[in-house]
């Protein structure tokens, strides 16, 4: 399933509920979801063309499928240069403040990707089909978002997400302390991004938002 989120941007959630989504910006695959996501995303893709298929961070659901779709599809690989060694190797938790957590452990074993070859570095300023790359770390050393300043398109990987784990209802929140290993400074990645007033906020989980104010409300309390 795909969702028209703008022109040549399109949402494809690959869990129930928007849990988890991966987006599709012109002919880039952004994010992979987790291992068993393959199928799925196959399937949204259908017959499109791509050209490259690119992560916001090397956590295992956004590069699970990363290495069956760039094989597959015979797609380079696009990642921060911070996140490179996790993409490359599939060893994505080791990063964490706590790999041995019960949860990493898990998933890292069940939802982690192999590692696929990076093509690409991608950086701060970089143009990805109309989007500009900005480094947004915290969430993952080379967290990366990408912004299109034309009609205010903001795809921010984890920096936010919109979905309480919880109920799994939408709601404005921080990513899990747990699989953020610098908060202070994701923190500011949120006030960076919150600074740009983008209109249509795309999250790795939860459902796309269309409230500038929620977000700057948001990012005011975290002070
Ligand atoms: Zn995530």
């Amino acid at each position: 399933m795909m969702i028209e989120i703008a022109p040549n941007v399109f949402q494809i959630p690959v869990m129930p509920r928007q849990m988890i989504n991966a987006y599709l910006i012109g002919s880039v695959l952004i994010d992979a979801g987790i291992k068993s996501s393959g199928k799925t995303l196959l399937k949204a893709i259908g017959s499109r063309k791509l050209t490259a298929h690119a992560l916001t961070h090397a956590h295992p659901d956004h590069q699970g499928a990363s290495a069956l779709i760039c094989e597959r599809l015979g797609l380079p690989f696009w990642v921060s240069a911070g996140d490179k060694a996790a993409a490359e190797t599939g060893d994505v938790v080791g990063t964490m403040s706590n790999p041995n957590h019960p949860i990493l452990r898990f998933e890292q074993r069940f939802f982690a990707g192999r590692g696929y070859p990076v093509t690409r570095t991608l950086k701060e300023g970089d143009l990805v089909e109309g989007f500009r790359v900005l480094e947004t770390p915290g969430h993952s050393t080379g967290h990366l978002s990408f912004y299109r300043e034309s009609d205010g398109v903001l795809i921010a990987g984890d920096v936010l997400r919109n979905v309480n784990y919880g109920t799994t209802l939408p709601g404005l929140g921080e990513p899990p302390a747990m699989f953020t290993p610098d908060i202070p400074q994701n923190r500011r990645s949120i006030q960076r991004i919150a600074a740009l007033h983008p209109k249509v906020v795309c999250f790795g989980h939860g459902p796309v938002m269309r409230d500038p104010q929620r977000l700057a409300a948001f990012a005011k309390g975290l002070k």
